[in-house]
């Protein structure tokens, strides 16, 4: 099965309370194809300038990922963004945003890219994404990220996209501003009213939660001792997360199969926060994915013994 991601492949200047990087590889699809590509392979669509060396385009292709759709763009720079997060690493600043290259891309996708059985739609403009959902016709299952930004300047566009989508991955504030209801089942309920069937609410160190028809799963982020960066987090849960699912497509995606997705998601991400941009998740191994997947089953299982409760 194979598995095609649009979005940003960035350089990222980034400060945390406990250090900075002045450029390093980063953007969605970078991180999601690191991540996704424990699972399946994966094709990469994006734009990169001129600056974008060799040695990060071999990052990019880590476990096979195929750049054969990352247009390198003549006299154009890689897209920039710069962040900054204070001591509650769940809320950060945006700095700087450079489209660069992004300013003019115009998806034109590879036969093999097109014939995705899967599709990431990475965090871009709504337009971009509906242009990559449309070239994908055989696409049996597309998910869909977004930022606060589009819902400003956008929303009528990304609405359109999100209709077409069987998934939504968004951040729990996204999704009440997009949806204007303060609940967040209220929220889920309204996006897939919009057409997807699966929404997931992404909460930062609290976790993430999936909420599809009949279900409503909560699992808690890998309880680390130590945060360094968050850049990326999302987008490496969304590579565990699709990436699992592409794995098991052919199959049916049912309930188990979509909280055993949540559980990988939530492991990817808890590897990729521990360093900065990518330097943890370009090294890390399937035996440590596995050990937290377990890990995560531990934590989260109980059993009730009920007792009789006083009136
Ligand atoms: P996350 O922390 O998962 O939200 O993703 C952070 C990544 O998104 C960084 O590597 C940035 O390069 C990228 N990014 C930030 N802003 C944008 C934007 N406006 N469009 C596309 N990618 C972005």
């Amino acid at each position: 099965m194979a598995l095609t991601v649009v979005g940003s492949i960035a350089f990222d200047a980034v400060k945390t309370p406990f250090g900075e990087r002045e450029r390093m590889l980063g953007g969605a699809a970078t991180h999601f194809a690191l991540a996704a590509s424990f699972f399946d392979e994966v094709r990469v669509v994006g734009p990169v300038g001129d600056d974008f060396a060799d040695s990060d385009m071999a990052i990019l292709a880590t476990r096979g990922t195929s750049t054969d759709d990352v247009e390198r763009v003549a006299g154009g720079k890689t897209f920039f963004w710069a962040g900054e997060y204070g001591w509650d690493l769940n809320s950060r600043e945006t700095l700087d945003t450079q489209l660069g290259v992004f300013e003019t891309f115009e998806p034109k996708l590879s036969q093999a890219s097109r014939e995705a059985e899967v599709l990431f739609l990475a965090n871009i403009q709504p337009d971009l994404q509906r242009s990559v959902r449309e070239q994908c016709e055989e696409a049996r299952f597309v998910a869909l990220d977004s930022m606060n930004l589009w819902i400003d300047i956008a929303r009528d566009s990304l609405v359109r996209t999100i209709s077409q989508v069987d998934c939504v991955i968004l951040n729990d504030a996204e999704l009440r501003q997009l949806t204007e209801k303060p609940n967040l089942v209220q929220a889920a309920r309204a996006v897939r009213e919009m057409g997807p069937d699966v929404v997931i609410a992404k909460q930062g160190e609290y976790g993430a939660v999936l909420i599809t028809e009949g279900t409503f799963f909560a699992l808690p982020a890998y309880p680390l001792e130590t945060v360094v960066d968050p850049t990326g987090a999302g987008d490496t849960f969304a590579g565990g997360f699709v990436g699992y699912l592409s794995r098991h497509s052919a199959d049916g995606l049912d309930d188990a199969v979509l909280r055993r997705a949540m559980a990988y998601g939530t492991a990817l991400a808890s590897y990729n926060v521990e360093e900065f941009g990518t330097e943890r998740v370009a090294r890390l191994t399937p035996a440590e994915i596995g050990e937290r997947v377990a890990d995560l089953e531990r934590i989260t299982r109980f059993e009730d013994a009920p007792i009789e409760l006083r009136a």
